[in-house]
């Protein structure tokens, strides 16, 4: 292979070329042919959208906003739209490829795709996010259907945004089309078993690890980085497991306790207390939120938002098994340190997929016209992210390589054969 040198990595890690430096080692790895390789590295389309939305007292303001299709070889494009101050084309660009690998980790007929709007959503009104949302598909009709280009939520969003959207697209298109996202309300569409589902996938994949590392969850220690849906779900599926969780955080700081913290009382007391852990009296504030990353535990689930294990803190961490439930939490320079600790990484693109994949479940629902059962749900997501593990494992084995470049194989694999049959121009 004629490769050129890794993606360059500046100081300040750019999320894009995280995830490119990595697909680069797994490209390496496989023998990918430089046809493909370009063809992957590159995301398909790239849609910029400016949003003038009429604010509560009047004032019009204009929000930018973004739809990246990475990949649609597999299928039709698949991935969360974010509602953050920090939303910017890179950060969209490598969530929307982090998308398409994650989605053939787990085998289901999706490309990757991700959107985003900068703003606020902590100090907008319902009505003023109402708006917004509806401006944005409206803008991005050409992108979005079901057969095209599917969003869900992701940060800042929720079945809420959701429901918009649908009603959005529906009333442009003159008929109810509910497969036209997912993360839906359930009255309106959505599955059982959809708000759990990345929580629930870190705990599958947590406890398939825990039982190659040989810990026993009854004995084991855990500490959640973020406490939204993904981390509090996590932490309560964990801790339905066995495992005792010392230490959970949010922007508000970090709670520890020794015993074990009481994950329901912490999400009853989060949704009182209007999303946050402020004040949450189950467990002491610790000096900083970073603190909790490096504490003495024995499972670390990073399920906030990217860059939080850097080359700045990764020599500080004393966890067995770190489990990403946030997208890109590790930085690609801090990779290197953390694989040469020992430590296990269950790595985003495997350990969150279970969100898609139960998006992908409510999409099949809705097409059908048909309801699963919460329990069917659950044992088939369960299956999907338990085989996704075992075929990671065995190419990290394979290949000799660290989980995440073995997810990273085993998606790259997945999706150049594909495209080799799809074939091009
Ligand atoms: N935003 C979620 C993720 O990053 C879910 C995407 C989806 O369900 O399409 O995996």
């Amino acid at each position: 292979m004629a490769y050129i040198e890794p993606a360059p990595i500046k100081d300040r890690e750019n999320p894009f070329e995280s995830m490119m430096s990595r697909f680069h080692i797994a490209a390496q790895a496989l023998g990918l042919e430089d046809e493909v390789y370009n063809v992957l590295k590159a995301p398909t389309k790239q849609v910029t959208v400016s949003l003038p939305v009429t604010m509560d007292d009047g004032s019009i303001k204009v929000f930018e906003g973004y739809r990246v299709i990475h990949s649609n070889i597999l299928g039709p494009s698949k991935g969360g739209v974010r509602y953050d101050i920090h939303v910017n084309i890179d950060e969209v660009k490598a969530l929307a490829a982090w998308m398409t690998w994650k989605c053939a980790v787990v085998d289901i007929p999706y490309g990757g795709a991700k959107g985003g709007i900068c703003c606020n959503p902590r100090q907008m009104s319902a009505g003023e996010i109402e708006r917004l949302t509806r401006a944005y598909t409206l803008s991005m009709m050409e992108v979005f259907g079901p057969d095209r280009d599917i969003p869900a939520p992701d940060m800042g969003t929720g079945p809420q945004e959701m429901a918009w959207m649908m009603d959005e697209y529906s009333r442009a298109i003159g008929k109810t089309t509910t497969a036209v996202v997912t993360g839906k309300p359930l009255v309106l569409g959505g599955s059982l078993g959809r708000t759990e589902a990345t929580g629930r996938g870190v705990m599958v994949t947590a406890l398939a690890a825990m039982e190659k590392l040989k810990i026993n969850p009854y004995q084991a220690t855990c500490a959640v980085q973020g406490f939204g849906n993904v981390g509090s779900f996590a932490a309560l599926l964990l801790e339905e497991r066995g495992v005792k969780i010392v230490s959970i955080s949010d922007l508000s700081g970090a709670y520890h306790n020794e015993n074990g913290i009481d994950i329901n009382e912490a999400i009853n007391y989060r949704n009182k207390n209007k999303g946050s852990l402020e004040g949450f009296p189950g467990g002491e504030k610790l000096g900083s939120g970073e603190e909790l990353l490096e504490l003495e535990v024995d499972v670390l689930v990073p399920a906030a938002m990217e860059d939080v294990i850097t080359i700045k803190n990764a020599h500080n961490i004393k966890a067995k098994l770190i489990v990403e439930g946030a997208n890109g939490p590790t930085s690609a320079k801090a990779d290197p340190i953390i694989n040469d600790k020992g430590i296990l990484v269950v790595p985003d693109i495997l350990a969150n997929a279970g969100g898609v994949t139960v998006s992908y479940f409510e999409w099949v629902q809705n097409r059908l016209g048909y309801k699963w059962t919460g329990e069917r749900v659950n044992r088939r997501s369960d299956r999907i992210m338990k085989d996704a593990f075992d075929k990671v494992y065995r190419a990290t084995q394979e290949y000799d390589v660290s989980m995440r470049i073995g997810a990273y194989i085993v998606a790259i694999d997945k999706v150049s054969k594909t495209y080799k049959f799809r074939g091009g121009f």
